[in-house]
């Protein structure tokens, strides 16, 4: 099986979840992108115009992230984008825990196949689904490179959260700026 046909797979499995959905015929969101991504960025939850479309970030937070891809020299389909939770919570409100745990092993197998050098975690869901210590913050923990079990992570402020708040946004671009340098000392990680 292609990793192509492993994240449908997994695609279809997500759609078939009826326990995971919040109403009736709700339409999934389990992520897209690039099978082969050497970066993947993980959000929190789709909002509306993620739950109309079925696609991730395709809002206002995800016209940012797109931006910042581009100022880093990365389009869109060059990363792959899922969410910890991957149908659209009533009202917006944030995951709960029970559903974060019943949906989390979609996300794992996601980054399983695709094998990712870094994951990106956008906002403190997506830390705290993958990282469990709740003891460290979302503010302590932006922009600096963790290890865990040989996979590298990298906490994010969430784009929707930055967007309209000067010095977050700012932070975040300065967090984004890193990525390159992060990406080229991981490679020299896994030479040696
Ligand atoms: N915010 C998220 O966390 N995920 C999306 O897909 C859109 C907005």
């Amino acid at each position: 099986m292609t990793k192509d046909e492993a994240l449908k797979e997994v695609a279809k499995r997500i759609a078939e979840c009826e326990r995971c959905k919040y109403t009736p015929n709700q339409n999934p969101v389990p992520g897209e992108g690039n099978p082969d991504a050497q970066i993947m960025f993980v959000g929190e939850a789709p909002g509306a115009k993620e739950n109309e479309t079925g696609r991730p970030f395709v809002g206002a937070a995800g016209k940012f992230l797109a931006e910042m891809l581009n100022s880093i020299g990365l389009e869109r389909e060059d990363i792959f984008i899922a969410n910890a939770i991957k149908y659209q919570p009533p009202g917006n409100r944030d995951p709960l825990p029970e559903e974060i745990a019943l949906q989390l092993p979609f996300l794992k197998k996601q980054i399983a196949i695709i094998n990712p050098k870094l994951i990106c975690f956008l906002g403190r869901h997506a830390l705290h689904a993958l990282l469990s210590d709740e003891t460290r913050t979302i503010s302590e923990l932006h922009g600096k490179l963790l290890e865990a079990s040989g996979q590298y992570y990298l906490p994010l402020y969430h784009p929707a959260a930055a967007l309209y708040n000067g010095s977050m946004r700012q932070t975040l671009l300065d967090d984004f700026a890193k990525i390159p340098a992060y990406m080229d000392q991981i490679s020299e990680s896994k030479a040696t």
